[in-house]
């Protein structure tokens, strides 16, 4: 009953929010009609793409409403700080991702899903993505025309080009492009590469995926380097990070240093704290805050960013941090039920949340800080209603991260103690 009262609530508030940024929106295109000007989206393909929610609104009002959407979910739990915003919010993507169609009159196109269906709507030009990614996916495109390569075509299962994944070192500008296949074989690879290279010298490593299942994931199983070392680095908070194709990176190198800052700063480390970090991808927040802890220990299900992340405490010499692949439930109760002893946990899972069972293992280990990263504040809320509901954890402070402008997405970063 109570649950229902507060979602009444809530879609109210809601409700009022749009309705002023509707009326704002509004009196915007008064003003410009009355200069004459006709109303159009910054982006040619926002109504059938469906990514940027928010790309017709000021940057400003942007993070005004994710600060609203924070709040409303998150205030009963503990004091919602202002969010940290962009300076330049545009073309923050590292990771940008094309899919290949053949369409009649176009000839073969890349772009992106159309909203909740497989109808490709042709891309040029994004307002999120690297720019010299889009550059390349462009050109990775007019050469698959010329070396009469077929874009793959999902009900049948005929033709070859499927996708082209394109990573860029932030800092670094190392670049990856993967070029995902539906079967093994690219005719004239060597001279595929050579053409390539030679119109983006800037490309480090070429890979070929195969991925020929009826699914919705970008990237198959098998891979095959065609070009350079097969992974790029990066470099974020002072160290450098080898990141493969199929691990997961940050996709906004600028906020993801404005984040770990926020979160070690949460942590109040001094140098002598056992600390995990779960969900630990590569190993980013492990070792950006190692310098400051005893020992870190961290764990990851994804077999290769747990190979990345081994590697990562090699390249930046860090003797203080163990890696384990394992799931991050089942790992915390293992610790719990040995009685080990944590002083301080990260946490950053995906969309989804944590789980009971990693909550329960907390609660029984009583960490003295947790730092709860989160990508999904409706989950986030879910989790922080389990944790300070079943113990004394307090919430002591949230601060919302946009990691995705002109995205609705919202990125909280949030420290609990007792
Ligand atoms: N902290 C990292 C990664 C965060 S993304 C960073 O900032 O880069 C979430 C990570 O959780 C992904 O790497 C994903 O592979 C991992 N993951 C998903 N489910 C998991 C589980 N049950 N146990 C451990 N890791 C999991």
């Amino acid at each position: 009953m109570e649950k229902k009262i507060e979602k009444k609530i809530e879609k109210k508030i809601e409700k009022k929010i749009e309705k002023k940024i509707e009326r704002k929106g509004e009196r915007g295109h008064r003003a410009s009609k009355e200069r004459g000007e006709k109303r159009q989206s910054l982006c040619p393909v926002s109504g059938k793409c469906g990514g940027c929610q928010y790309v017709d609104m000021p940057y400003k009002a942007q993070l005004k409403r994710k600060q609203k959407q924070a709040e409303l979910l998150l205030k009963e739990y503990g004091r919602v700080m202002p969010i940290i915003g962009m300076e330049e919010p545009a073309h923050y993507r590292n990771k940008v991702h094309a899919v290949f169609d053949f369409q009649r009159g176009k000839g073969m196109v890349s772009g992106i899903y159309e909203q909740k269906s497989h109808r490709v709507v042709p891309v040029d030009n994004c307002l999120l993505e690297n720019q010299k990614a889009g550059e390349i996916i462009r050109s990775v495109r007019e050469l698959a025309k010329s070396f009469k390569l077929k874009s793959y075509d999902e009900d049948s299962g005929y033709g070859l080009l499927r996708h082209v994944l394109v990573r860029v070192g932030h800092s670094t500008g190392e670049i990856m492009v993967v070029l995902v296949l539906g079967s093994p074989i690219l005719p004239s690879k060597k001279n595929f590469v050579n053409e390539l290279c030679k119109l983006h010298p800037e490309i480090t490593t070429i890979l070929v995926n195969v991925n020929d299942k009826k699914t919705s994931m970008v990237l198959g199983e098998k891979e095959q380097v065609i070009y350079g070392k097969g992974y790029i680095e990066d470099e974020l908070c002072g160290r450098r990070f080898k990141i493969s194709a199929k691990s997961f990176y940050q996709v906004n190198s600028v906020q993801t240093e404005a984040l770990y800052e926020k979160a070690a700063e949460y942590a109040q480390l001094t140098g002598k704290e056992t600390v995990v970090d779960a969900y630990c991808g590569i190993g980013t927040i492990a070792l950006a805050v190692a310098g400051q802890a005893g020992k870190v220990i961290g764990v990851e299900l994804n077999k290769d960013a747990v190979r990345d992340a081994v590697t990562n405490a090699k390249i930046n010499q860090i003797k203080n941090v163990h890696f384990y692949q394992n799931d991050a439930g089942r790992f915390l109760t293992q610790m719990a039920d040995a009685g080990e002893k944590v002083d301080v946990v990260f946490l950053d899972p995906p969309r989804s949340g944590s789980t009971e069972e990693f909550l329960d293992a907390l609660l029984c280990i009583r960490p003295k800080r947790v730092v709860y990263i989160s990508c999904e504040p409706e989950t986030l809320a879910r989790d922080l209603k389990y944790l300070t509901g079943k113990s004394s954890y307090r919430v002591r402070e949230i601060t919302p991260v946009d990691m995705f402008p002109f995205t609705g997405n919202i990125e909280a970063v949030c420290l609990l103690s007792n």
